[in-house]
């Protein structure tokens, strides 16, 4: 397996002499298996020069498959220069995760319109075939590829690639779930020990993988500033690729303020990091024009879901009660979730939402963990111990980011934990993750 990154920067494509030995172009990464398959990780503005080589190769029919994270504009604007899309006879198959507003072909129209561009996507002479994601496993040419939802203020997927005897690993925009990594009394650096269900399940994404591609845009320093933004921090990313047991890791998605000097010193720092935490872990800044070849290991465990389903978000209708004791939040998230399409019903109460959930049972609880009188906790505690709502899922909205309170909130049985301040766009990418994840009645 051949990999080459044509794209190596975060938010907005960064060109200039401080840039050159990293690159200014955004998120674009190539991967070629041994059979020929061309499987190209976000079509950002590296996108472009990927496109020129392939030309250049002058092959017959060129096939292209694209696996787009999400759709911001950083991973999507090299497609309308993506030359192989211009010539009659190839193809592209494009994946990428279903989206709230819209699906994919239409978000990818959009950036294409008249008023952006003089060529409609539609228009294009190239086969063009779109393929709507969400949680998985599925055949791309000779690889199996499996997705799982990453944490990003928009839909978001993460990829990995198994093919001859490789695994490779594509997590680019993505923040940690959690503040606290570790649950306390529990041995660090084992994946087990992760305190958040969302990193756990995020750490075993990559387990046992050769090759892990990851956002890494912030410094621990910066990050305070930039929650919710939906990007990671070099010792985020380390931590978890060494308790995963990663053998190779990239970092990318390179923030547009860093210059080479700036991210040659992350890179510094990422490296002692992996040494201190003594697994072997080998890890890097990606560069543009860094190429991989990745050799074949007998012992590749294959990944396996939880829940190997590919459920649409889009077709179905999903009722979701919204719990808080706070009217203002109480209408801000209600009002998000409608605009988002769901059938919103809303409780000001814990003991309210057990009534009605009693009269009428939702898909989803949004669940506030602070209320007065019956607070989220026992409102969890109350579903779980009854049989009808066992399962049901519950996504509970905090401002205690503290370990005892995460451990408090999964104990009871929350299927995943959000903490306060969060931005809209996150929680509804949240919200559909959980309902993504919920079986087909
Ligand atoms: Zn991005
Ligand atoms: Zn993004």
């Amino acid at each position: 397996m051949r990999v080459r990154f044509w794209g190596t920067r975060g938010s907005i494509a960064t060109p200039g002499p401080d840039t050159n030995h990293f690159g200014g172009n955004t998120s674009c990464v190539e991967l070629t298996t041994a059979g020929g398959d061309l499987l190209v990780f976000d079509c950002g503005t590296g996108a472009h020069r990927l496109a020129a080589a392939l030309m250049a190769q002058g092959k017959k029919a060129i096939h292209t498959n694209i696996l787009l994270g999400h759709t911001h504009w950083d991973h999507i604007q090299g497609f309308p220069f993506f030359g192989p899309a211009f010539v009659k006879g190839n193809s592209a198959a494009i994946y990428g995760p279903e989206g709230s507003r819209g699906s994919l072909h239409d978000v990818l129209a959009g950036q294409m319109e008249f008023t952006y561009f003089p060529i409609e996507l539609n228009q294009l002479p190239a086969t063009i075939t779109y393929h709507d994601l969400t949680e998985g496993i599925r055949i791309i040419g000779g690889a199996r590829v499996a997705t799982q939802f990453l944490n990003h203020p928009a839909m978001t997927v993460g990829y990995r690639v198994e093919a001859d005897g490789v695994a490779m690993v594509y997590l680019v925009d993505h923040e940690p779930f959690s503040d606290v990594l570790w649950r306390a009394g529990a041995e660090p650096g084992r994946v087990e020990s992760i305190l958040h269900d969302g990193d756990r399940r995020h750490a075993r994404f990559m387990a046992d993988a050769d090759f892990v591609v990851h956002d890494a845009q912030y410094t621990p320093e910066e990050y305070a500033s930039k929650k919710t933004w939906g990007h990671s921090t070099y010792d985020y990313v380390v931590q978890m690729a060494a308790a995963a047991g990663v053998r190779q890791l990239a970092l990318t998605h390179h923030d547009p303020g860093h210059d080479d000097h700036f991210i040659a010193d992350i890179e510094r720092k990422a490296r002692a990091l992996a040494l201190e935490l003594g697994t072997g872990l080998d890890v890097f800044c990606a560069y543009e024009g860094c190429e991989l070849f990745l050799e074949p290991r007998s012992s590749l465990k294959p990944f396996v879901s939880a829940a190997p389903f590919q459920a649409s978000v889009a077709q179905r209708r999903f009722h979701i009660l919204v719990v808080d004791d706070q009217p203002d939040m109480l209408t801000l998230i209600a009002r998000a979730l409608e605009e988002d399409q769901y059938q919103v019903r809303k409780a000001a109460s814990g003991a309210e939402a057990l009534r009605m959930i009693d009269e009428y049972l939702p898909d989803l609880v949004v669940l506030d963990y602070r209320m007065a009188g019956m607070d989220g906790l026992a409102v969890t505690k109350t579903l779980r111990a009854r049989p009808e709502t066992r399962s049901l899922p519950v996504l509970m909205l905090t401002a205690m980011t503290d370990e005892p309170s995460t451990r408090a909130g999964f104990d009871a049985g929350v299927s995943d934990y959000v903490t306060k301040p969060f931005s809209i766009p996150q929680l509804t990418a949240r919200v559909r993750a959980c309902l993504a994840r919920t079986q087909m009645p």
